[in-house]
């Protein structure tokens, strides 16, 4: 786990910084994160959205959907290159996820939760020591 974490979009007009980070950090199998993500899941770091610091905000659009809860689900990108960059859930307002792969350095990453493992693609393959839901 690092202490610190700096990332961005594509193509640079988006930059994050944090001095903090949660323990959490999960692969989203569902069925929206397969579609936004244009892949199979979603890889994510969660944050603590007080020490999340922003540059290039004025870039950042959002898809403002209802998730599980029936609260609102945000995911923010790049209106420039289109990279995913944050996902919040208005259910749990303290945090703010970061997709993984907008990362400086991503060689930490280390998925500990597997999460909608119902609507998994069947050759993905949790592992055995993940806490999978
Ligand atoms: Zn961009
Ligand atoms: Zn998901």
């Amino acid at each position: 786990m690092k202490a610190s974490v700096s990332g961005g979009c594509s193509c640079g007009a988006v930059r994050y910084f944090s001095r903090a980070l949660t323990e959490q950090v999960s692969v989203c199998h569902c069925r929206d994160c397969q579609g936004t993500s244009g892949s199979a899941f979603a890889v994510r770091a969660g944050l603590y959205s007080r020490d999340l610091e922003v540059q290039g905000a004025e870039a950042i659009a959002m898809h403002v959907k209802p998730g599980a809860s029936g609260r609102a689900t945000r995911r923010s990108f790049c209106s420039r290159c289109g990279s995913q960059i944050f996902i919040s859930f208005d259910a749990i307002p303290d945090l703010i996820f970061v997709q993984a792969g907008t990362l400086d350095d991503s060689s930490w990453v280390n998925p500990n939760i597997h999460l909608w493992c119902g609507e998994k693609q069947p050759w993905v393959a949790v592992p055995a020591d993940a806490l999978a839901t």
